[in-house]
């Protein structure tokens, strides 16, 4: 089975990982970047998804390469971490736009022909910070908060046309994103996690392809934690 896989933000990170795992078990793979090119063997388009217009053109250029979107992998995310009273409206909206409406204005696009096609798996990649919460991430902790309800009222909605939508909330990953934290933040963070290590871009890459596989046909709805325990199950 080769079936056409879109993942955002699949250049770099943890979104890189999650497409190189797809392609490794033969799908068809495309990533969206924002200007930097496709890393070698994967077919890039460029999006920002913040733009409905951009995310409407990806799909089109990846259905004309490869067929309608089967499975989407909404992955794409930014932080913008202040302390409640120094947040303005701006870095919260801001947020919220490319990790919650971003995953909305995909999932809906990806939706359109996973309803044709009677098949489809979605799945957003949260984070155990929108579970727990974290300090100075207000915005952040809503948007991936935000995203277990919209998963959760796609496999209401969708269910019953072989459509799953699940959520992927990983704990501490070493990326980019993680590797612009202060030194002792880091630290702290670390001796909460009981398996006192930092996960793996490919540990949540396998929960991910786990997800879209044949086997999870019957989950939906469902927040799976790659988190070394510190969300003990949340
Ligand atoms: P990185 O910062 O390494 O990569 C972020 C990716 O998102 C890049 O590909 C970036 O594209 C893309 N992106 C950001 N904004 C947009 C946008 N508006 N439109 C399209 N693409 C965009 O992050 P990670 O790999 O660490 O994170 C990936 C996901 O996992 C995020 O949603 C993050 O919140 C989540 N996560 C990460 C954790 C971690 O510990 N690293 C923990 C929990 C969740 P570009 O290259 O163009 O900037």
């Amino acid at each position: 089975m080769s079936r056409s896989v879109l993942v955002t933000g699949g250049n770099r990170g943890i979104g890189l990982a999650i497409a190189r795992a797809f392609a490794a078990q033969g799908d068809k793979v495309a990533v969206t970047h924002r200007g930097s090119g496709a890393p070698e063997g994967l077919f890039g388009v460029k999006c920002d998804v913040t733009v409905a217009d951009e995310v409407d053109a990806a799909f089109t250029e990846v259905e004309a390469a490869h067929g309608p979107v089967e499975v989407v992998v909404a992955n794409a995310g930014i932080t913008d971490d202040t302390l409640l009273l120094r947040m303005s409206d701006e870095q919260f909206t801001r947020v919220l736009d490319a990790n919650l409406t971003g995953a909305f204005r995909v999932a809906k696009r990806a939706s359109r022909g996973m309803l044709r096609k009677r098949y489809g798996r979605i799945v957003f990649i949260s984070s155990v910070v929108g579970l727990m919460g974290g300090a100075g991430q207000v915005n952040y902790a809503a948007s991936k908060a935000g995203l277990v309800g919209v998963a959760r009222s796609i496999a209401r909605e969708l269910g019953s046309r072989n459509i799953t939508a699940n959520v992927v909330a990983p704990g501490f990953v070493a990326t980019d994103m993680t590797d612009a934290l202060p030194d002792d933040r880091k630290q702290q963070i670390l001796a909460q996690v009981p398996a006192g290590r930092y996960g793996t871009t490919e540990e949540i890459a396998a929960a991910v392809t786990f997800l879209a596989s044949d086997a999870a046909a019957y989950i939906t709805g469902a927040v799976l934690p790659v988190d070394g325990g510190i969300g003990m199950g949340h």
